[in-house]
């Protein structure tokens, strides 16, 4: 297996707490069979989710599963937020959330507030009290059909604004921001979901109930743009 890494957070917003990281095997299906990384999964509170983390960091490096980074221990990454870490999981709205880094990056090309990485040499790591704040979107919650797109704020059923974070290509239902395509990227709308969740939902590719696997859709699916669809590769 490859190892993976994964950020752990409190909750979504401009709020969130960094909780710790892992690197080794940081995939759900690993930290679900050991009872700090289920109960965290399954955490119905944020308490319970941040003490199953906190448990969950000892016991991944005590079963040799990989290193378990503490928050007193600094920020563990060479890269400067979790848009380069391959698991964040975090709480939000009363449950636990896995999302990917590759998606957030997907999500939320910027980033206001990226903490500051110990210097190799010299500098001591952050306190026990700092508080690594991320710039996460609040876009999680992926049952619930919002009103407006979380970045341009139009209404279900508009057209996004030039330079929303959130509207697809439709050549391509990769982000329209990033397209380099000498093409015309056309008209996407707020659906009210986040790009891909219903995809994913037709497909099956769930990570667990109301988790849709974004990650497996933009590697094994292919954009159809006469359908608007992801469509499994046969
Ligand atoms: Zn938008
Ligand atoms: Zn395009």
């Amino acid at each position: 297996m490859i190892p993976t890494t994964a950020d752990f957070y409190d909750e979504t917003g401009r709020c969130a707490r960094w909780l710790g990281a892992i690197h080794g095997n940081a995939d759900p299906e690993t930290l679900r069979a050991f009872d700090s990384g289920r109960l965290m999964l399954e955490a119905t509170d944020p308490t319970t989710f941040a003490d199953a983390v906190l448990d969950l960091l000892d016991v991944f490096t005590q079963q040799n599963l990989g290193q378990g980074h503490h928050p007193r221990d600094g920020w563990p990454w060479s890269w400067p937020d979790s848009r380069s870490t391959d698991w964040i999981y975090l709480f939000d709205r009363g449950r636990a959330w896995v999302i990917t880094g590759r998606i957030w990056s997907y999500a939320m090309p910027r980033v206001d507030h990226p903490p500051q990485r110990p210097a190799a040499t010299g500098h001591a790591p952050p306190g026990p009290d700092r508080k690594v704040r991320q710039h996460m979107p609040d876009l999680l919650d992926l049952s619930a059909p919002r009103p407006q797109c979380p970045d341009c704020e139009v209404a279900i059923g508009q057209p996004h604004v030039e330079g929303c974070d959130v509207a697809r290509c439709l050549r391509t239902g990769l982000q329209r921001l990033s397209c380099e395509h000498e093409h015309d990227c056309g008209k996407d709308t707020w659906s009210g979901r986040w790009p891909g969740e219903t995809d994913c939902e037709r497909l099956g590719w769930m990570i667990g109930p109301g988790l849709p696997d974004l990650n497996r859709l933009l590697t094994e699916a292919t954009w159809n743009p006469a359908t608007q669809q992801w469509d499994a590769v046969s």
